[in-house]
């Protein structure tokens, strides 16, 4: 089983250096003078880790309690107590709408959670 990545862990392990002789390295080994951008480096370490970063699409709408609406092909609503899908079909979808309504799901979780803390 594979253990979850751990970002906090990964960026540790990839810090910049000062070497001697005044090169950049990266914490890992690699001189980051000479493989280019320190960010690029940690950016495909992040992402070879299996993590990815996703930006989270804003509501599309909002009720007056307070719930917010995710609108795709499916419905997201972030309320009281959590997120809830409407889903009306399930007829495969495309890989750019599974992630869309992933990155909307994502969205509402954090909806949902700061909404528990308010
Ligand atoms: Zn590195």
């Amino acid at each position: 089983m594979m253990t979850t990545p751990n970002l906090e862990q990964i960026i540790a392990d990839h810090r910049i250096e000062m070497a001697p002789g005044g090169y950049w390295n990266c914490h890992c080994g690699i001189n980051v003078d000479e493989k280019g951008s320190h960010a690029a480096h940690v950016a495909a370490v992040i992402r070879d880790s299996g993590l990815t970063v996703i930006a989270l699409p804003e509501a599309d709408d909002a009720d007056d309690d307070g719930s917010e609406w995710w609108v795709r092909k499916d419905s997201i609503v972030a309320e009281d107590g959590g997120v809830s899908l409407f889903a009306g079909s399930t007829e495969p979808m495309g890989a750019d709408n599974a992630a869309e309504l992933g990155a909307a799901i994502l969205a509402a979780a954090q909806v949902a959670e700061r909404n528990n803390h308010e």
